[in-house]
């Protein structure tokens, strides 16, 4: 790289560094990612009139952060008719406007969005002009249906800073820890271990990427490196951990965390490696169409929490299309509340989950998190 655009590429990482809420978050304030996603909703209702009006100065709480995602949904339904080809023909021919969504009971009327039809016609889903799009990611996900996913520079930015606060709400602490990231690059249609990477870097958490399937190959990069956290696909990491199992003894190896992604675990793998490392394994949920990063456990391991500024998520029954209550198991949905560039309403991700709606033991308490996920037979 040429001195001139080193120089660039640091003064853009400094500006965007500094545009990472993520970075502004205390542990002590509670769990980061609660407090990372109310601070984002804060700011909306500080630069927006009609929310300014509707909450005020007073701090928001649960019912509040409700009737704010309702407000998202519905400025995201006008900005849809007006810029997305396809949701513009479906909402003209279903007859949906804002002003039809009054309650979440409303959301029923409108219509779901199918896997099929972003795999087919994906520039149809697309509000804003090419040259806008600074990345765009294809993905198979679960479904074998490539789909093709682009985003603008701010939108990377969400997720990256949206991947900081799970870190962080993961235990991990900018000074002390070093991120081992082992997923197997045959999987990264979209790359995941590089834009964590990249997120570790804007965010000064240091990192190390290894997708050696060789275990004393890992156990080199991690005694160099002084790892103290691991992430990488399920599979991949219950496979490492039965080897090093027979290797250290646990704890040795000093990791203090390993976040299993990308792919199911069950509780019997989890023990597995639990045991292996000595140390509490969380799972991580997201899908390329959302932004990877959507979803994680916190050490109570008591249900994923959801990006919650990002996401509304719905359960609903997949045969009938009726909205569940928290509890009853169904089909997730989700609307991205937040983007621009390919805003996905109420998509079907054809994973089958339910809501939690009590606080978890780390004390969030303002917005629903999902259970154990299963994957939709068709
Ligand atoms: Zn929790």
């Amino acid at each position: 790289m040429s001195l001139p655009s080193k120089i660039n590429t640091s003064i853009r990482m400094s500006v965007a560094k500094r545009k990472l809420e993520s970075r502004k978050i205390e542990l002590r304030d509670g769990n980061p990612l609660e407090q990372w996603g109310l601070a984002k909703i804060k700011n909306d209702i500080k630069n927006n009139k009609e929310l300014k009006e509707l909450f005020g100065q007073k701090e928001p709480d649960k019912n509040d952060i409700q009737e704010y995602k309702l407000f998202k949904f519905r400025e995201l339904i006008a900005y849809a008719l007006e810029n997305s080809p396809y949701y513009r023909d479906l909402y003209t021919s279903a007859d949906i406007y804002p002003s039809n969504i009054r309650s979440y009971k409303d959301l029923e009327q409108v219509p779901l969005t199918e896997q099929e039809e972003l795999a087919n016609k994906p520039y149809h889903f697309l509000c804003v002009s090419r040259k806008d799009i600074a990345r765009e990611f294809t993905s198979s996900g679960t479904t074998n249906m490539l789909k093709r996913m682009a985003y603008t520079q701010g939108e990377l930015l969400e997720i990256v800073d949206s991947v900081i606060s799970g870190l962080k709400m993961a235990g991990m602490d900018s000074k002390a820890d070093t991120l081992q990231i082992m997923y197997p690059t045959i999987t990264a249609t979209w790359d995941p271990g590089l834009v964590l990477s990249k997120a570790c870097d804007l965010a000064g958490y240091s990192s190390v990427i290894n997708d050696s399937m060789d275990v004393h190959e890992q156990m080199n990069t991690i005694k160099e490196a002084g790892t103290t956290i691991i992430i990488g696909t399920s599979s991949f990491l219950y496979e490492i951990s039965k080897q090093i199992r027979e290797l250290v003894k646990p704890g040795e190896m000093g990791i203090k965390r390993i976040i299993c992604s990308s792919e199911p675990l069950t509780e019997d793998m989890r023990e597995e490696i639990e045991n292996a490392w000595g140390c509490k394994t969380l799972r991580q949920w997201g899908m390329t169409e959302l932004g990877l990063a959507n979803a994680i456990e916190c050490e109570h391991q008591n249900g994923f929490h959801l990006n919650n500024p990002d996401f509304l998520a719905e359960i609903i029954d997949p045969k009938t299309g009726k909205i569940l209550p928290p509890g009853e198991k169904g089909e997730l949905v989700v609307t991205t509340l937040r983007r621009k560039c390919m805003p996905l309403i109420r998509y079907r991700t054809r994973d089958i989950t339910s809501l939690i709606d009590e606080p978890c033991n780390c004390g969030a308490c303002l917005d629903q998190r999902i259970g154990d996920i299963e994957r939709l037979v068709a």
